[in-house]
């Protein structure tokens, strides 16, 4: 008798392997074994490849008494999965957490754990926490892979013109480079592919890294770890690196203020250069936030800065599926592009309602998804970048204010471009749509 109940989606996938992070070998092997022997093991390798192939970065498990809901987060976006019966999904949490080295008969206080995985060649962290609910238990599984993506500026969204002035920026020297995103928008991202963009091999760039969270490697440029077991401050990291007097001290994250004033003395008596980063909804607003940080050096910030970029991330549109239309004149005068300029605009491919999808004859003929987005109508994402070049207006500026209004209606007067006026442009080249900008813009303003 044919058995007529499809297969989960766990079940459609090539597992992944697991790599629990214990230091010796016979009790990765041991742990491997018990894990294996519970019920959840196959449903867990399967799952996580599943959730991978999906190109999701977090997978969030809600179990109640009805059930274990699931939800992927795919290019910024939370979708909902069907769910797994009880049973199945504390079967997969037993042995994720087993996997992570937590307690999986513990489901009510927070827990947190990872593992590695391997799926084919990729590498990947799974990192798990857990924490029990009024209701039952909730999950979020995060999916990192282990690779940089070491794409160009240009892979990122970045425009042609835009490269050359940022490369430019990131190249000369005596000065302050700050690049900034909003949480959770891929500032890592673009700080690694900025960083592999500049000019390394000339130049000796050092990086300043808290022992507990290291940068992932970049070739040329060396890590000097502070924190931790190496029994240094930052402080002391920079003053051993300036004996070395490297070009670029690289900050990926802020570091006290005597240590960046440390660094900063060396931009006007060696010539060097900083470039650093932090979280901040736009270019103004980073530098605003730079200056927060060491109010002391206000000045010297003001006047040395060069170039803060600044990004958004929005869905690109899936080059298999996306649908040309003819902008209305009126429209692209709402959007400032001159008539004549853009004869095509895009939009995510849509399918009709179901019962709409019949052929000439009226039966039905469902449409086959699209196999590059699987009918999302986008895939993957892109940023959008604004570059700020302080003036002279502006640099005074912050010296007196942090008011976000006034510092940007000053930098716009000095012929800076916002996000907003980059956004269209994005449009413009067909790689996003005014939806999805709609919905990007909606979100944090
Ligand atoms: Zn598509």
């Amino acid at each position: 008798m044919a058995d007529q109940t499809p297969p989960q989606l766990w079940q459609t996938t090539t597992p992944v392997e697991f790599s629990p992070k214990l230091n010796d070998n016979t009790q990765v092997q041991a742990l491997l074994i018990s894990t294996r022997q519970g019920a959840g093991f196959e449903v867990a390798a399967g799952q996580v490849s599943h959730a991978i192939g999906s190109r999701a970065t977090q997978v969030l498990l809600d179990f109640t008494a009805a059930g274990c809901a699931m939800r992927y987060l795919i290019d910024g976006q939370w979708e909902q999965l069907p769910p797994l019966d009880r049973e199945t999904g504390d079967g997969m949490l037993f042995a994720l957490k087993q996997l992570c080295l937590l307690n999986p008969a513990d489901r009510r206080s927070a827990q947190s754990g990872s593992v590695d995985i391997k799926l084919k060649k990729a590498k990947f962290e799974l990192r798990l926490q857990s924490q029990g609910v009024p209701t039952g238990e909730r999950v979020l599984l995060r999916l990192e892979s282990n690779e940089v993506p070491f794409s160009t500026l240009g892979d990122l969204g970045m425009r042609d013109k835009m490269v050359s002035a940022f490369k430019a920026r990131l190249n000369d020297e005596a000065d302050i480079v700050l690049i900034t995103a909003p949480k959770s928008e891929g500032l890592t991202t673009t700080w690694n592919v900025s960083i592999n963009a500049a000019d390394r091999l000339v130049r000796d760039f050092q990086s300043f890294e808290d022992e507990a969270r290291p940068e992932p490697d970049i070739i040329n440029i060396t890590p000097n770890f502070y924190g931790g077991s190496t029994g240094l401050s930052a402080d002391e990291a920079v003053r051993k690196a300036i004996l070395k007097e490297p070009d670029v001290f690289l900050f990926p994250e802020l570091v006290d203020p005597e240590t960046f004033q440390r660094a900063a003395l060396q931009i006007d008596k060696a010539e060097k250069k900083i470039i650093t980063r932090v979280v901040a909804g736009g270019a103004v607003e980073g530098l605003v936030r730079l200056i927060a940080k060491y109010p002391d050096q206000r000045k010297s910030i003001a006047d040395k800065v060069s170039g803060v970029l600044g990004q958004r991330l929005v869905r690109r549109l899936c080059d298999n599926c996306k649908l040309g239309f003819q902008p209305p004149p009126q429209l692209l005068q709402q959007l400032g592009i001159p008539p004549g300029r853009v004869a095509m605009l895009y939009q995510p491919f849509v399918p009709p309602p179901i019962e709409q999808q019949v052929d000439e004859n009226g039966r039905p003929a469902p449409i086959t998804p699209c196999h590059n987005c699987q009918g999302r109508g986008y895939f993957g994402r892109i940023g959008i970048f604004e570059l700020l070049s302080p003036g002279p207006q502006l640099r005074d500026a912050l010296t007196k204010t942090q008011d976000l209004g006034r510092l940007n209606a000053i930098a716009k007067s000095e012929g800076f471009h916002g996000v907003q006026t980059e956004a269209v442009l994005t449009v413009a080249r067909g790689l996003t749509s005014l939806d999805e900008l709609k919905r990007a813009f909606a979100k944090k303003q």
